[in-house]
Formats: structure tokens, C-alpha cells, sequence
């Protein structure tokens, strides 16, 4: 796979063994927070759609919106799908400019996720579109995906899977879940040190929750993609229900700037951690 966007900043976090942010956005001001967000601390970004949210804006309409806002940013954003069961869809968004599709064929038996991965891998790399997969069951709700379950992944089928797949980076499920955690997970520290001696570059699903050291672990070891959604989703709704609640009037702009900056500050905390700028979410 040739350097494209995506490639671009994983290979950029990897030399300086740090982690890019993959924020999950579902409108113009969630993209506008973080890529404001990135910007600020001048790290690069990866600002994640979900199905749902392909679907919803049209993959035209959601790539022009998105291109839109990080053409002048002065920092390298790269666009991804996350989480895609729909081999039409995946195909689609790299049609229609995306720099990087995650499809999700980890609920099949191995050789399906490999065999229905790669069909999708290799329309991408045609095109200079990089891919990610995932092997094992991530835990949780993300989007309209649901386990119910979770899967660990082991070390050699990663491996296998990583090899007759074709993929550019990979998510394997270390314990981490999508979502919110009740307690304190138990994650495969090990999995990930092993994998992060080999080349292909890790990706860390269900970040929103984790501790500050659990992810300066994490990235030590390999983990070079941290995706966070939740935490996002949260501080947006939650400003929206707060600003409401307060029986305050607001005109749309001012209450919108008030969302921005909650959304930005939650998403910024985090990309400061990912990147070592900080030790701490403080
Ligand atoms: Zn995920």
C-alpha cells in the first residue's frame, strides 16, 4: 500500500511512536470541533463516519462536508470508515474519496472475515484506498453493530488473518469494548505487545473510557490508531440536554458555540494524551 492520507498518519505517529485520533463525528459541528480540536495542538486527525452515518448524509454529501472543513486546516486529516458489514457500501465510500474503509466481517468464521476482507482490500488498494479489519468480537454497541459477546483475539490468527487478508492496519479485540465501561476492563496487553513488534500497525476500538495510562500503555506497546466515540457522542448530547435544562434562551449560533467548545475541549484532552503532549486528561 502506497502512502496515501491515512498511511500517511499512521506511518507519521508510528516513527514518533505516539497515536493518531480517530474521532467519530455525525454532523458538520462534531468534524468542525475536532478537526479545530487537532488543529489547536498540531497533531493530525482521522475523522471516522459510521455506516449509519453514510447513510444518513449520503456518501457524496458527508465527504464533500468533511473535505470541506479539513482542506485549510494545515494538518493532515484523513477520512475512514468505521465499522462496515456492507460490501456495497465500503466500495462505495471509496468511490467516492474516502482515504481509508474499515470493514467488519469479524462475527464470520475466520476464512469468511479473511475471504469477504479482502475482496474489499483489494478494490481499495486499486484505487489508493487503505483498509482495516478486525479479528475477533469487539464487546459493545457501535452504531447499529451489537455483540453481545466478546471474542479475544489470539496471536496467530491475527497473524493469518493479517497475511490472507491483505489489510493495512488491524483491529484485534484485546478486552477493550465500544461503548461505556462498568468497571475496569481486562485487556490482552500481551497480544498487543507481541503485534506491535510486527509491521502492521494497531488499532484500539473502544477508547472512550480508558484511563489516560491505560492508553500511554497501550500506545507504548503498538497501538497507533485510537478510536473514540462515545466520549464524543456524550459531550454533545450532553451540552445540548445541559444548555436545555437550563431554561436559559439562546439564539442557534451562541447555543451552537457552546456545544463546539464542549465537544472540541472532551475531543482535544484526548488527542493531547494520544499524541504525549500530555500525561493526563486533567
Ligand atoms: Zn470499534
Amino acid at each position: 500500500m502506497k502512502d496515501n492520507r491515512f498511511m500517511k498518519v499512521i506511518r507519521d505517529a508510528d516513527e514518533k511512536g505516539i497515536a493518531v485520533g480517530a474521532v467519530n463525528i455525525v454532523n458538520y459541528l462534531t468534524t468542525d470541533a475536532a478537526v479545530t480540536a487537532a488543529k489547536e495542538l498540531g497533531v493530525n486527525l482521522i475523522i471516522q463516519t459510521s455506516a449509519g452515518t453514510v447513510e444518513h448524509f449520503g456518501a457524496r454529501k458527508l465527504y464533500d462536508m468533511i473535505d470541506g472543513i479539513r482542506k485549510d486546516a494545515g494538518i493532515t486529516v484523513a477520512i475512514h470508515l468505521d465499522h462496515c458489514r456492507k460490501t456495497e457500501l465500503g466500495k462505495e465510500c471509496v468511490d467516492a474519496g474516502w482515504d481509508a474503509v474499515m470493514m467488519d466481517f469479524s462475527h464470520l468464521p475466520l476464512e469468511e472475515n479473511i475471504a469477504r476482507t479482502k475482496e474489499v482490500a483489494d478494490y481499495a488498494h486499486e484505487r489508493g484506498v487503505a483498509i482495516e479489519g478486525e479479528i475477533g468480537v469487539i464487546y459493545g454497541v457501535e452504531d447499529e453493530i451489537a455483540a453481545d459477546q466478546e471474542v479475544k483475539a489470539g496471536y496467530d490468527e491475527t497473524v493469518e488473518f493479517i497475511k490472507g487478508s491483505d489489510i493495512d492496519v488491524v483491529a484485534p479485540a484485546i478486552g477493550t469494548a465500544h461503548g461505556v465501561y462498568k468497571g475496569v476492563p481486562k485487556l490482552d496487553f500481551d497480544l498487543v505487545e507481541r503485534l506491535g513488534k510486527d509491521d502492521t500497525p494497531i488499532v484500539i476500538h473502544g477508547g472512550s473510557g480508558l484511563s489516560a495510562e491505560t492508553f500511554r500503555k497501550l500506545i507504548k506497546l503498538g497501538g497507533r490508531k485510537v478510536n473514540i466515540s462515545t466520549l464524543v457522542k456524550n459531550a454533545y448530547l450532553g451540552k445540548i440536554r445541559e444548555l436545555v435544562e437550563s431554561g436559559e434562551k439562546y439564539a442557534p449560533i451562541p447555543f451552537d458555540d457552546q456545544v463546539f467548545d464542549a465537544v472540541k475541549a472532551e475531543i482535544k484532552k484526548h488527542l493531547a494524551v494520544f499524541a504525549g503532549i500530555k500525561d493526563s486528561f486533567d
